[in-house]
């Protein structure tokens, strides 16, 4: 089955561009011409990914993309963000609002093509196997039990499920409140900074001092399970 994308672009004259590039590329597109739109088809569709403008008429690409993380049936949909902005503080703010990646325009649709393949691998095999990977880590969900390279790594039922969410998505920041909200539950009141205790403890139990730290702290955005930088 050909993967399903979801274009949320107002621009004519791209989504011609988009869709004949795409379909030529073996991806199947429905397109969407504002927010409401978006989210709308992206519940009825159940796209493999979204490639969501974040200038867009009435409701911005980011706000959209908050309430397709917030929603049931649309928080695992990989969000691929299409912005004229190339500042660092508006990446960070797109990653944190729940975004996957996003890609500056002017971009070749070869280029879009690369970074949808790549965010579609990453998505796939997390959903689907019962043991979650990244670099030296992994995590058996079916045994509950996480190693690092050859030695068992013990952890505590929350920083068990904060390493699980971070496994499930690699490379992606996510704020305190979505960890909160992932991790806790949306009904458990609890501070955001108990966050930072629980990445601390997870940080110890995962990382030895000769080995690299794997999880990144997004100054003033949040964490990310991410490979160090070299
Ligand atoms: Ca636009």
């Amino acid at each position: 089955m050909k993967p399903l994308i979801l274009l949320v672009e107002d621009e004519a004259a791209l989504v011609t561009l988009l869709r004949y590039n795409l379909e030529r590329e073996g991806f199947r597109l429905v397109d969407a011409r504002d927010g409401e739109e978006a989210l709308m088809l992206a519940k009825e569709e159940r796209p493999d990914l979204v490639l969501l403008d974040w200038m867009l008429p009435l409701m911005s690409g980011l706000e959209v993309c908050r309430q397709l993380r917030r929603a049931q049936q649309t928080r695992q949909v990989p969000i691929i963000l299409l912005t004229a902005r190339g500042e660092e503080t508006d990446k960070v703010r797109g990653l944190d609002s729940g975004a996957d990646d996003y890609i500056t325009k002017p971009f070749s649709p070869a280029e879009l093509v690369a970074r949808i393949r790549a965010v579609l691998r990453r998505a796939q095999p997390a959903l689907s196997s019962e043991t979650l990977e990244f670099d030296s880590v992994s995590m058996d969900l079916a045994a509950h039990r996480v190693r690092r390279g050859p030695r068992d790594v013990h952890l505590g039922p929350t920083e068990f499920r904060l390493l699980r969410h971070l496994l499930q998505h690699p490379g992606r920041v996510f704020s305190r409140e979505q960890l909160l909200d992932a991790v806790w539950g949306r009904d458990v009141y609890v501070e955001p900074r108990t966050v930072d205790v629980h990445i601390r403890r997870l940080r110890k139990a995962l990382n030895m001092p000769d080995e690299p730290d794997l999880i990144r702290t997004v100054r003033s955005a949040g964490y990310a399970l991410d490979q160090p930088a070299a």
